[in-house]
């Protein structure tokens, strides 16, 4: 579509992804984000072979492959170290690209160095807190506001809006004022990164124990691995059914090792130090587990939502960002060959809105992680070292069928090439 003007409100990493893909299909787009700086917050996320896929197409793969870890392989065990499920990930299990295990950080400003590289500084401005909008026949106008003083630091008009503003979205809140905060599980998060000597191959995912208890962990740093040693994101996860809902989901608070470092206590994998593994943290960080529930609809007009904003989910299955970049990649296809904006929204709209729903949903019964839960539930206790209480035909099932619905098993790759 000629001579088109976007406006992206967040750029943290799907706003950015958006940047990008829209840049490379001509059309002109700024983005404003909230903050005074963008900084290498957060610990580690999962890019899956759908998205990397798509980061390729952007030409930002070689940079991700500088700096993050190719992940393996996924395994999931009990809390005493036996095996309940193994699986290959990414090139070892055939895919034509690697899964990728990264320091949120080292992506966002991989994605940021590309974007300020290609659109410009000038179309990438920090300190602009989108407020409001108001929409005509044919243009969007945003206005944005200092987030401390609260005084409008200016306002932008163009052919569409996009909200990429996260899970406490302001654009989200505008379109739903009765919604509230994001949704508690009732589990809580502890996420950390401790520098010590490798587990396993030194590239591979795990997850240990059952709803009520659960350690995932995994190598995020390719520099890392270069001195011998992994740079190792973990993420301790506890039940505790509390009125912690109403608080608001902040990224940025911290943790202390005593709420969680107990209840481990008496755990023993075999080929991890655990209490080693937590009292390194480098850093610890405390997030509820919450999510939000899907929309009825995301694009109204010109004016769309994307990534957390539109469907923020739990992170069982690592599957947030992975979502976020195939929005972003959708909206951009979809553009290049428009002619209307507002059906190209409501197309966008259709072709992620369920799709990313059913995610959601199946997130909230754990997702890829049910197998954990149906050995603590179903094992009489007689294993060996491998759990063989649970047909290994229904393990796979389990762990194909979410391949399948967040559209990252093989067949599904292939078709969308
Ligand atoms: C500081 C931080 C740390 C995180 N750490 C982790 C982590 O360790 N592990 C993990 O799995 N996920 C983490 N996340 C969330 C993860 O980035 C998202 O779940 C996922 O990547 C989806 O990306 P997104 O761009 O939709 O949302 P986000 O990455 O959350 O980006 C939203 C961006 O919008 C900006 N913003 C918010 N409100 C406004 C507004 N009104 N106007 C303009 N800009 C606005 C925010 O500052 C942010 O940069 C973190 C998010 C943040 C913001």
């Amino acid at each position: 579509m000629a001579d088109v003007n976007g406006i992206i409100a967040g750029g943290g990493l799907v706003g950015l992804t958006l940047a990008l893909a829209l840049h490379q299909k001509g059309v002109k787009v700024r983005v404003f984000e909230a903050v005074k700086e963008i900084k290498p917050l957060g610990v580690g996320v999962n890019l899956l072979p759908h998205s990397v896929q798509n980061l390729a197409k952007l030409g930002l793969l070689a940079e991700i492959e500088k700096v993050a870890i190719k992940t393996s392989s996924l395994a999931y065990y009990t809390e005493d170290g036996k095996t309940i499920w193994r699986e290959p990930r990414g090139l070892e299990a055939g895919y034509d690209v690697p899964q990728f295990s990264i320091h949120r950080g080292d992506f966002h400003m991989i994605l940021l160095n590309a974007a300020r590289e290609r659109l410009g500084e000038e179309n990438i401005l920090t300190r602009h807190h989108f407020s409001e909008f108001t929409q005509e026949a044919d243009r969007v106008t945003a206005t944005f506001i200092d987030r401390q003083s609260g005084k409008t630091v200016g306002t932008a008009s163009g052919d569409f809006l996009v909200g990429a503003d996260g899970i406490n979205s302001r654009l989200r809140h505008l379109f739903y004022p009765e919604e509230g905060p994001p949704k508690y599980s009732g589990q809580m998060l502890w996420r950390g990164v401790t520098e010590m000597e490798p587990f396993l191959d030194g590239r591979s995912m795990f997850m240990a124990g059952h709803n009520d208890l659960k350690l995932v962990a995994y190598p995020i740093r390719a520099e890392s691995a270069t001195r011998g040693k992994s740079y190792i994101n973990w993420i301790a996860e506890r039940r505790i059914p509390s009125d912690l809902a109403a608080r608001a989901a902040d990224w940025n608070e911290t943790g202390s090792l005593e709420d969680f470092k107990p209840y481990f206590a008496d755990w023993n994998l075999g080929w991890l130090d655990i209490g080693k593994l937590f009292d390194n943290a480098l850093s610890i960080h405390k997030f509820p587990m919450v999510d939000r529930d899907p929309l009825p609809k995301w694009s109204f007009g010109r004016v769309t939502l994307m990534g957390d904003a539109a469907h923020a989910m739990y992170p069982n299955g690592s599957n947030g960002v992975s979502q976020g970049v195939l929005d972003a990649m959708t909206f951009a296809d979809l553009l290049e060959d428009a002619t209307d904006i507002e059906a190209t929204l409501q197309a966008y709209e259709e072709a992620r809105r369920e799709a990313t729903a059913k995610i959601s949903l199946a997130n909230r019964q754990t997702g890829p992680e049910l197998v954990m839960q149906m050995v603590k539930d179903q094992c009489p206790g007689t294993c060996g070292e491998t759990h063989s209480c649970i047909p290994q035909d229904t393990l796979e099932e389990v762990a194909t069928a979410y391949k399948k619905l967040a559209g990252f098993d093989k067949q599904s790759l292939k078709t969308a090439k």
